[in-house]
């Protein structure tokens, strides 16, 4: 086939472009360079807007009109000579995807001339037209306005563009009566209440006005690079982000070795060029590489405070997609694009803390500090066992959906793993008695018998989708290409609600602080510890015993995404002000929106290529096969009919298979978005398996040259 045959020579032919490589230049003299940060605002504000923005940033503040004007002008004029022309308001719809709003500096003015103008309310406030963004029914049509509004504590930066630089001004985006239409908001809202609620308990260890709490992140983003010659000659790669064909490679990654050593040359000049451009954005990431399958990678940016993380994450990932084009490369941030082969998560480690105290969920050198230490762990395990459903709910998609509980990544069940040495402390705790130390193994808190707490948990239990790591915990289960605010707006919001326990009972126990301590892990790790869970994930044992503990198993997004509208789920959102009612049902509302979309989208694509390239790839070489047969017979040779015979058959089974799923495609009954969830799940899904079946099987009969789509060996090992 040709389109294909040209792809290779392509690949083979091509010369990646240069690194944007400056000598000599070290990363710390970039770094920052195109944000709007805490330093160029102190060299251009005036103190006293310098110190009232300051106050906002840290304590979450309104920002005054008067000094917004004076933020705005100044960071007008920075981005003026950073060769800005335009200012857009960026914003994260629930679409996961980032949203920008541009507009220019230049305002004409009535003598026809123009103006350059920003004005703080211009940089607090924007209005772009937001019918065409999911909004599950916050919005009517003759409301469709949104307002954006600045998130001060996430600076501003510029970014460069060959025809023109931009400032961005990182937004919230909400409906005309406040409701969040965006993942930005929840997340500064879940932000504060379990700040709020993490500061009640420094309070009662002693901390005197304790600085903000604040949720930190640090994504792992994995990824896939393929040839974009192969991407081109690929419909469902382009539109769908994976592969919906593809027979499994002779070579897989049984050969751990083949990446573990040198990155391919091309690949580390697409490295070098985006860890400049993440740079200069102030994003600070440590790229490597990954391990474990072919073409697949790995980078990890250090862990900033949740808000900005998130922010930088998505930036991350725009700025990858524009730099693989730029390196003739696609960028596929697909959870699974390659059937068999491992597909990509984003692990959301988290932590809480502020500047001066760190993390909280480091081990202390006091048993003072372990006690506080241990409440905080122990919320955590109150949060997860209560709230699993949430978690779980918070990372479904489609996408997602082909990635969880296969045997790469975790399973749908949410358990804690907290290596074998926290484990046993609990455990201690579990037994112990409360006011006396008898007993073997009994441990009292705040006593010196508390053993010194594990700073690095040594092994790693890569099957928990909630691993503690030693000063903090890493969420395994989001998908490579979900945002990551989703995720920290429920472990902020658990952990609210935790944490909100924790204090309520410590500060109503009366008698002495220790002992109260004690009482109330001793609780916890009763009533909760069954999310314990320190063996292995994959295993078919844990899913029975799983079961035994009572411990949800939610399999698909369709199992999972009601957790979000149960009537828990919305009382505790509503309780610490992250989602009210209506809220909520957007939320569900849309995510299931955006499952069918998916599904649809992939099964007519499934439809489309099936018909328009595999069948009549299959045909040809079924032609081509009776005609030998032919000819042969007319020479008196007894012919053999046994390929013919078996591509004839799976031709026939494609053929079928293509017919049910059309019939699928164009059945429209459902009449509500649940319905239309569920017959993409259950009706589409499977409908598209047996086309893939078929035409997967015909790739290892038909001849190469008639075959029309890049093999998985020429995707995953062509780079
Ligand atoms: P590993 O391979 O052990 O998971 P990585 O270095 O790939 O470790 O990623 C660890 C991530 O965790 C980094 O983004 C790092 O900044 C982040 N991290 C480290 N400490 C914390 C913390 N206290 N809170 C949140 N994230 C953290
Ligand atoms: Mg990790």
């Amino acid at each position: 086939n040709a389109a294909r045959l040209q792809a290779i020579s392509a690949v083979e032919a091509y010369v990646p472009p240069a690194v944007s490589f400056v000598a000599g230049e070290a990363p710390g003299e970039i770094f920052g360079e195109n944000v709007f940060s805490r330093s160029v605002m102190q060299k251009r504000l005036p103190k006293s807007v310098f110190k009232s923005v300051t106050a906002t940033i840290e304590k979450g503040a309104k920002l005054d009109p008067v000094v917004a004007d004076a933020v705005a002008s100044a960071m007008k004029d920075w981005a003026l000579e950073k060769g800005a022309t335009h200012y857009a308001h960026v914003f994260y719809p629930l679409t996961n995807l980032t949203a920008e709003k541009h507009d220019s500096f230049l305002e004409p003015t009535t003598d026809g001339m123009a103006l350059a103008e920003f004005a703080g309310k211009t940089l607090i406030q924007g209005e772009p037209d937001a019918s065409s963004f999911p909004n599950g029914g916050l919005r009517n049509t003759f409301e469709a306005r949104g307002y954006t509004g600045w998130d001060v504590t996430s600076p501003a930066y510029v970014l460069e563009n060959p025809n023109g630089n931009t400032l961005c001004i990182p937004t919230v985006f909400v409906s005309m009566t406040g409701e969040a239409l965006d993942h930005k908001t929840p997340l500064l809202r879940s932000q504060q209440a379990m700040g709020r609620q993490a500061e009640r308990i420094l309070t009662l260890f002693g901390h005197v006005a304790p600085e903000h709490v604040v949720s930190f992140c640090g994504p792992e983003q994995e990824y896939f690079l393929v040839d974009r010659h192969f991407a081109v000659a690929r419909p469902d790669l382009l539109n769908a982000g994976r592969t919906l064909f593809g027979a499994p490679p002779p070579k897989g990654q049984e050969f751990d070795d083949h990446y573990f050593g040198a990155i391919p040359e091309r690949v580390l000049g697409f490295m070098m060029d985006t860890e400049r451009e993440l740079f200069k954005l102030g994003i600070p990431a440590k790229t490597r590489h990954n391990e474990v399958a072919p073409g697949q990678f790995e980078v990890a940016p250090m862990f900033e405070r949740g808000n900005v993380a998130s922010d930088h994450q998505q930036l991350l990932m725009t700025t990858f997609k524009t730099l693989a084009r730029k390196h003739g490369l696609e960028i596929l941030f697909h959870e699974k694009p390659f059937a068999g082969v491992n597909g990509s998560g984003k692990h959301v480690n988290w932590s809480l803390g502020n500047s001066e105290l760190g993390s909280l969920l480091v081990p202390g050198d006091t048993p003072h500090q372990n006690a506080q230490f241990l409440v905080f762990c122990a919320a955590v395990i109150r949060a997860v066992h209560q709230y699993g459903g949430l978690l779980r709910a918070s990372v479904a998609s489609a996408t997602n959906d082909h990635r969880l509980g296969a045997n790469e990544a975790p399973p749908a069940i949410i358990s804690i793993f907290l290596g074998d040495q926290l484990a046993d402390v609990f455990e201690q705790i579990a037994e112990g008695e409360a006011t006396s130390s008898k007993g073997k193994g009994a441990m009292q808190i705040g006593v010196d018998t508390l053993p010194v707490l594990p700073t690095d948990p040594g092994d790693r239990n890569r099957t928990s989708p909630f691993a503690f790591t030693g000063n903090r915990f890493e969420f395994r289960a989001p998908g490579s290409q979900q945002t990551v605010a989703a995720p920290i707006v429920t472990i902020n919001t658990i952990m609210a609600d935790s944490l909100d326990y924790c204090a309520t009972v410590l500060e109503q126990a009366e008698g002495d602080f220790d002992a109260a301590v004690q009482a109330l892990l001793k609780q916890i790790i009763t009533d909760h510890g069954a999310v314990i869970f320190n063996g292995d994930g994959y295993s078919e044992k844990w899913q029975l015993e799983a079961a035994e503990r009572g411990l949800l198993n939610l399999r698909t997004t369709l199992d999972a995404l009601p957790q979000l509208i149960t009537l828990e789920a919305m009382a505790l959102f509503e309780k610490y002000g992250v989602f009210n009612e209506r809220e909520m049902h957007s939320r569900y509302e849309i995510a299931l929106e955006q499952y069918a979309m998916t599904v649809s989208v992939e099964a007519k694509l499934t439809a489309e290529m099936g018909t328009t390239q595999i069948l009549p790839a299959a045909v040809r070489y079924q032609t081509e096969l009776a005609q030998n047969a032919a000819t042969l017979k007319a020479a008196g040779i007894d012919p053999d009919l046994g390929a013919l015979t078996e591509v004839t058959e799976q031709v026939a089974a494609l053929r079928s298979a293509l017919a049910t799923l059309k019939a699928e495609l164009a059945d429209d009954s459902a009449e509500s978005t649940v319905a239309e969830a569920e017959h993409a799940g259950e009706k589409l899904l499977p409908a598209m398996a047996a086309v893939r079946a078929a035409a997967d099987a015909l790739e290892g009969m038909v001849a190469d040259d008639l075959w029309p789509l890049p093999t998985y060996q020429e995707m995953l090992f062509i780079l």
